[in-house]
């Protein structure tokens, strides 16, 4: 299958689950996840009008940043503080900040550079354990506080990675969102929902998905 019939495919599960959902298709923001993928593969889907691409690896997105200015990047994956510069230097947006200590290191940077970077707090209801990365609920009122409204680094949102299989876990997420924008007096997006479960994402009021072997399809990890 090539590129654009998958993503036609894609928007045919998103209109369906929207219809289900009662939600406006238009309302869901597709971002294409693009790690382990081929510059002229994204190259393919940016003719095809995508202009923001998800990448999990500093090292990986900042090529791919350097060699194509024209697109975005955001970072989904983990971060260590030690890449933190790189990557508030190639990246539109960091999705997968987690703890105090990073954002401390990143506020510190974009002041240093004066530059800004909107982020997005990963959380992780479930224990999943420390490999995806993800701030716990109990830790999050100490994340948001290290951030201090610093307007160089704006909250745009919360992003999860829910167990698969878990019902009720996009759920929860969502409710979240709702408690915590109603603490902070501020909108707040919410990014969940992959190839496997964008549906459940959808019907649980999701406003960004992140699809990747969906729409490019299989990765191309080296040998
Ligand atoms: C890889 C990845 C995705 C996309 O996963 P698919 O199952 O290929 O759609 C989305 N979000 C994050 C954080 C990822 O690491």
């Amino acid at each position: 299958m090539n590129l654009a019939d998958r993503i036609e495919g894609l928007r045919t599960r998103i209109t369906r689950a929207c219809e289900a959902a009662n939600r406006d298709p238009e309302s869901i923001e597709l971002l294409p996840v693009s790690k382990k993928q081929p510059l002229a593969l994204i190259r393919e889907a940016a003719v095809l009008g995508f202009t923001r691409f998800g990448e999990n690896y500093v090292q990986e997105g900042a090529d791919k940043a350097i060699a194509a200015p024209d697109l975005a990047f955001v970072l989904l994956g983990p971060l260590q503080r030690n890449k933190a510069k790189p990557a508030l230097q190639h990246f539109a947006e960091i999705q997968s900040l987690d703890r105090p200590d990073l954002a401390e290191r990143l506020r510190r940077l974009a002041q240093e550079q004066e530059v800004s970077c909107p982020v997005w707090i990963q959380v992780d209801l479930w224990d999943e354990a420390t490999k995806l990365g993800g701030c716990t609920e109990a830790d999050l009122p100490a994340l948001i506080e290290s951030l201090g409204g610093d307007a160089r680094l704006p909250l745009r949102g919360l992003m999860a990675i829910p167990p698969p299989g878990l019902e009720a876990a996009f759920r929860q997420m969502a409710d979240l969102r709702e408690r915590l924008q109603q603490t902070l007096g501020q909108p707040l997006r919410l990014s969940m929902g992959m190839s496997d479960d964008l549906e459940e994402a959808i019907a649980a009021g999701t406003d960004q998905i992140r699809i990747g072997t969906a729409f490019f399809g299989e990765r191309v990890y080296a040998r």
